[in-house]
This record gives structure tokens, C-alpha cells and sequence, in this order.
């Protein structure tokens, strides 16, 4: 169908996962789409050929470094000509470690990435629907279930990812509240089966889910489908848990 009808898009961390089930819901609905990745450009290079070289392309890019947000958003504009979705998807999980084991620069690293990225996209973003889309849009920050509990695993992602869900919330605020159209609005996916959880806590995880089986990335993009189209123009500053029954 083409609920993104005319809509561009920017995922970042688009080249695996969750990215690349979002970028391929998108250009389903018949969104342009921009994938960016710091890793994997093969990976990159690939999915855009699948979803058509008409239809997208791939950039590399750091999302904690500030001027490759500004390459980023140029591509865009040059190539689309504007900006109407930018969704925050790229993450890390930092060390698998004791908290009393983490290191200073492993703690720096996953903020950098998840929290000061996120940051750094949602003012480019902003920057960029106000400067090319009549200061319209919408914008998706792919959180986690984490960021509303701890996760003793990894000391740096439930803070990392707690940060984006209420820079979310200040974002959509300020926005809303001088009138803005533009909205932003965090997700916070369960478990979700990418290259980012190992196959073998698998036996673990699974009874703890209430519907017995992992998500998959298009779970995650059907929702972002919605929440880059007009059919969720009423919704900012809301946060979407998509975790099959985790948090119920
Ligand atoms: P993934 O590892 O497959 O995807 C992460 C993507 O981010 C990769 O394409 C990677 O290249 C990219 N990336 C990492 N660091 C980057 C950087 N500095 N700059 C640009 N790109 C960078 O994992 P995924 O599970 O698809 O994760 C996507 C998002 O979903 C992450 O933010 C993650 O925290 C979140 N999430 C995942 C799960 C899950 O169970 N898989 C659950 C909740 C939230």
C-alpha cells in the first residue's frame, strides 16, 4: 500500500536488524529511504538494492559524530529533497559485564552512540523538516524495554536508553508547545530477534516472554509505519511498547 506515499525518510543503524525491518516497511508504503550505518556497508549496499536504487540509498555514518549528521542530512536533501522521518534506530549494548567491572570508556562509548547520537539526530532532524518540510515531521527514537526497567547485563544500556526515552519527551514538549508540527515519539521493543541478542541466551529468554517467541524487526516496523504516517498526527511524546507481553 502507500501510507508513506511521498515521504522521505532517514533510518540510521539501517544496514541489520531492526533498521533494516524498519527501512523495508517503509519503502513497502512507498517511502524514499535513507540507510546509514557506521559497520556493515555490504550489508547496506545489499538492502538498497533490494528495496531498489530508485527508492534508496546507504550513507555511512557515525551517529555520535556531528558533521557526519551534517553529510547525512546534505545526501538527503540533495538526493530527496527534503526531510519528513527520521527515525533513531542505531545502538550499541556496551560490555556484557558486572557493573563494578565497567570500564570508564565503555560507560563514554554506549552514551555517546545511543544518548549524545540521539541528541545529535533529533536536532538535525528538527534542523532539517523545519529548513525542507515547512517545519513538519516526524521523528522515532527506538528505545527499549530497558529504558523503562534495569538490565543487569550491560551497565551502560537501560541508562543509555532511559536518556532517549526522556530526551523524547523534552523533545516532543518543546516542540508541541511552540507549535511545531513536527512530533517525536520513542519505541520500546522487547526482544527482538537481530544480531544483537546471541542465539544462545535464547533458551533463557524465551519462557520469560509471555508469548513465548521473540519479536522480529517487521514487528517493530509496522509500528514505525505508523508513527511516520499523518494516521498518528495526535501522538507525541508517547512511548510504544512492542514487547509481547514483557511489560504487561
Ligand atoms: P543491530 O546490531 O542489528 O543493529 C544496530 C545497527 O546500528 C547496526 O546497523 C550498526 O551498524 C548500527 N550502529 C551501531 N553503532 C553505530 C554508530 N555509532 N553509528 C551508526 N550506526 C551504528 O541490532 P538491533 O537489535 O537491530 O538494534 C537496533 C536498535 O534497537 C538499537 O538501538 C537497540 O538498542 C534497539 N533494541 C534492540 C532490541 C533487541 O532485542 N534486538 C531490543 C530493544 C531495543
Amino acid at each position: 500500500s502507500n501510507r508513506l506515499d511521498s515521504k522521505v525518510a532517514i533510518v540510521t543503524g539501517g544496514a541489520s536488524g531492526i533498521g533494516s525491518g524498519i527501512a523495508t516497511c517503509f519503502a513497502r508504503e512507498g517511502a524514499k529511504v535513507v540507510i546509514t550505518a557506521n559497520h556493515n556497508v555490504s550489508g547496506g549496499q545489499q538492502l538498497v538494492k533490494e528495496l531498489g536504487e530508485d527508492n534508496a540509498f546507504f550513507v555511512q555514518q557515525n551517529v555520535a559524530d556531528e558533521s557526519d549528521w551534517d553529510k547525512v542530512i546534505k545526501q538527503t536533501i540533495d538526493r530527496f529533497g527534503k526531510l519528513d522521518v527520521l527515525v533513531n534506530n542505531a545502538g550499541i549494548t556496551g560490555n556484557l559485564t558486572a557493573i563494578e567491572d565497567e570500564s570508564l570508556e565503555d560507560w563514554q562509548q554506549v552514551i555517546d552512540v545511543n544518548l549524545t547520537g540521539n541528541f545529535l539526530g533529533v536536532r538535525a532532524g528538527i534542523r532539517a523538516m523545519k529548513a525542507t518540510n515547512e517545519a513538519k515531521g516526524s521523528i522515532i527514537n527506538i528505545s527499549s524495554d530497558a529504558s523503562l526497567v534495569g538490565f543487569p547485563f550491560a551497565p551502560a544500556y537501560s541508562p543509555s536508553k532511559g536518556g532517549t526515552r526522556l530526551l523524547t519527551h523534552s523533545a516532543a514538549l518543546s516542540l508541541a508547545h511552540r507549535g511545531i508540527d513536527i512530533r517525536v515519539n520513542s519505541v520500546h521493543p522487547g526482544w527482538i530477534d537481530t544480531p544483537m541478542v546471541p542465539k544462545d541466551i535464547y533458551d533463557q529468554i524465551i519462557p520469560e516472554i509471555p508469548m513465548k517467541r521473540l519479536g522480529t524487526p517487521q514487528d517493530i516496523g509496522e509500528l514505525c509505519v505508523y508513527l511516520a504516517s499523518d494516521e498518528s498526527q495526535y501522538a507525541t511524546g508517547s512511548e510504544f511498547v512492542v514487547d509481547g507481553g514483557i511489560r504487561a
